[in-house]
């Protein structure tokens, strides 16, 4: 029998009293009964992304946020930096490219973090109404230092986006203190519900630059979204279900604290990181590691296909590969949303069998050891 677990940095795994509040039947969003539970989620989403303003919500998947960021702030012909050191990162500039929006890209080496310096550099040169940026690169395991980046961005006109869409709900998002202007996320990474909805929390100046907006668009108008949700209301059919178990969900997080969620985080990423280095095996980027997802190099001579694929369907242990150049250089490991000690536990117990069975020489049980000592730390 294969039981299967999911530490894959999305879709993760989903709590049971989540699935059973989307289980029921659904009811009709124009009555009381939903409002009452879209106004209990928008108050517990701006506590999330600690913001006092209001949180958008669309029935897309996280890019679907992403796209409605560049079409609501920026207008054809119109520059922005993109910081690409990952697919994340590369994603921004396609879509500005999409939309007729010059995208000067900051390439970034995978693996390492931009450094603010060069952001403010490029900023001076003028002109530059965005800055596009993603605090978790989850194709890398990077986590960039958007305080830092916003205290550049906020000396100018230009409004600072970041795409935290594996972040929130796993590491720390300070939307307002760091004066981040769009944030957008996703349901399936750190939130613990499935996939299919989007957010964008906006900040006044970046309200000012949308009013100025004449790019082309429809359902990702935030301000048709923005006039809805303060009338506690949608401007389209929501996706009922999954702001049900959105609902559900935050209530979990909120219960446990966001202090208690980044710690827990925290931990499980550092108990990851201690683990590849007992076994030996190097991290793509042991300066800038992310606490939401860990991204592992494969060892000489290992098949990094084969590893991730033997551990999903031999032993039902899903982690994730790497993407574009790194495929078959790298594996992910998931430490995001509702995933605990013993989740990583098994994790590594589970490489190490695989690893084994490979021929790579390790002491066995090197990996768990080393994740007990930091959980009992
Ligand atoms: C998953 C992810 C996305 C894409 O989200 P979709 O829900 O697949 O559209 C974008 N950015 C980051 C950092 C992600 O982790």
């Amino acid at each position: 029998m294969i039981k299967n677990y999911l530490m894959t940095p999305g879709p993760t795994p989903v709590p049971p009293e989540v699935l059973l509040s989307m289980a029921k039947p659904i009811i009709h969003h124009r009555t009381p009964q939903f409002q009452k539970i879209l106004q209990e989620v928008e108050e517990n989403l701006k506590y999330l992304f600690q913001t006092a303003n209001n949180v958008l919500i669309f029935a897309s998947s996280g890019t679907g946020a992403m796209e409605g960021a560049v079409c609501n702030l920026l207008s054809p012909g119109d520059k922005a930096i993109t910081v690409q050191g990952g697919k994340f990162g590369e994603r921004w500039t396609e879509i500005c490219k999409a939309y007729g929006v010059e995208a000067i890209a900051i390439d970034v080496e995978w693996g390492k973090a931009v450094d603010p310096k060069v952001i403010e550099k490029k900023l001076s040169t003028g002109a530059i109404k965005a800055v596009f940026t993603t605090l978790c690169e989850t194709s890398t395991g990077v986590a960039t230092d958007i305080k830092a980046i916003a205290e550049v961005v906020k000396k100018t006109e230009a409004v600072l986006v970041v795409d935290a869409i594996s972040a929130l709900g796993a590491v720390e998002c300070k939307t307002d203190e760091w004066g981040i202007d769009v944030v957008v996320s996703g349901s399936q990474k750190g939130l613990m519900i499935p996939p299919g909805l989007a957010f964008a929390a906006v900040s006044p100046k970046a309200w000012k630059v949308i009013e100025q907006n004449k790019s082309p668009k429809y359902y990702f108008d935030f301000k048709k979204s923005k006039k809805s949700i303060e009338k506690t209301d949608t401007p389209f059919t929501p996706a009922i279900s999954l702001i049900i178990g959105l609902n559900a969900a935050l209530k979990i997080l909120r219960q446990e604290g966001l202090d208690s969620v980044v710690a827990r985080h925290k931990q499980m990423a550092k108990a990851i990181r201690e683990a590849a280095k007992a076994l030996g095996l190097e991290l793509l980027s042991p300066t800038a590691a992310s606490d939401a997802v860990t991204a592992i190099k494969v060892a000489q001579g290992i098949d990094g296909g084969k590893l991730v694929k033997t551990m999903r369907d031999e032993y039902g242990v899903g982690i994730a590969g790497g993407q574009a150049d790194f495929k078959g250089k790298i594996f992910r490991i998931a430490s995001m949303g509702y995933m605990n000690q013993f989740d990583v536990i098994i994790a590594i117990s589970c490489l190490e069998i695989v690893l084994s069975r490979m021929g790579y020489k390790f002491e066995l049980g090197a990996g768990v050891k080393a994740t007990q000592k930091v959980f009992l730390d």
